[in-house]
């Protein structure tokens, strides 16, 4: 925690009622930030508001389905009207459905590609359009993952809307350069949220410990201490950039040359 890092600033945070999102808010507005926390309809922004203000922040909730663009365009104008000013986006609301590649339907498809990725383009690109009209620079994240560097089973199109999140943040890092706008994106290894959790038994959990050099799962803590770092002016030279959260999972090809076969 930096105290008063983001004193001043407006951050808006999708995806906040659990996991990371959750966890993120909750960073940001403990070191200064308002925050603009969002929701989707029918889910309660009580636990996260109650946690900001245990954590000594400022917030307010945003209700948005962010796999339709008309609501998040009409967060983004709410953010606007009740915090002044927009200063930084995180982009980490997602679904991550267990689908075999052979019985995922078009509709299935469309909802993955709508909440993941569409869903990061009308947010980031409207908001960088806020951002520019108000003339004072912005720092963006997006929540990619590990998933778009290595395929996962049951998670084909899981993994392609991360891969797309991840370039469009680096394509949207060259053109908003020029308007004093980084872009950077944030890919997770295995974190401790409901996402994981909903995979069946505690698979992420043993496939992390196995995987990981540390020998653990992530949690959220740790990916939002990422998204701080990366917002904050400590990171003023870094846009375009790709940033493993991964306990170093990645670099694990299971390959012991002393491992009895
Ligand atoms: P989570 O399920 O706890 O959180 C996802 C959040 O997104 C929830 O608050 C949920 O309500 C919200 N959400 C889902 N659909 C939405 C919609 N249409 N509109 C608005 N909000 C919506 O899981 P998490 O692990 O915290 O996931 C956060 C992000 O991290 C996701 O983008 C996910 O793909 C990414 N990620 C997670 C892991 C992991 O191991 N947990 C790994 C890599 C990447």
């Amino acid at each position: 925690m930096v105290k008063d890092r983001f004193a001043g600033k407006v951050a808006l945070v999708t995806g906040t009622t659990s996991g990371i999102g959750q966890a993120t808010a909750v960073r940001l507005a403990g070191e200064g930030a308002l925050v603009a926390f969002n929701h989707l309809p029918g889910l309660s922004p009580d636990e996260t508001m109650q946690k900001i203000v245990e954590a000594g922040g400022k917030g307010f909730p945003v209700c948005a389905d962010v796999g339709y663009p008309e609501q998040v365009v009409g967060m983004l104008k709410e953010t606007v009207e009740k915090g002044g000013r927009l200063d930084y986006i995180v982009s980490n609301a997602g679904i991550n459905p267990k689908l075999k590649w052979d019985e995922t339907t078009l509709e299935m498809y469309d909802r993955l590609m709508d909440v993941n990725l569409k869903a990061t383009w009308v947010l980031c690109s409207e908001g960088a359009k806020q951002m520019i009209k108000e003339g004072h620079g912005g720092s963006i994240v997006t929540i990619s993952s590990i998933s778009a560097h290595v395929g996962a089973y049951d998670q084909t199109v899981y993994c392609a809307t991360k891969a797309g999140v991840l370039m469009l943040s680096k394509a949207l890092a060259l053109v908003l350069g020029e308007h004093g706008i980084r872009v950077n994106s944030i890919l997770p290894g295995s974190i401790y949220t409901g996402m994981s959790r909903s995979h069946p038994g505690t698979v992420a959990r043993k496939f992390a410990e196995d995987k990981s050099p540390l020998g653990r799962i992530g949690e959220p803590e740790e990916i939002a201490s990422a998204v701080s770092f990366l917002l904050s002016d400590d990171a003023s030279y870094i846009t375009s950039s790709e940033l493993l959260v991964d306990g170093g999972m990645l670099v694990n090809a299971e390959f012991n040359p002393d491992e009895e076969v």
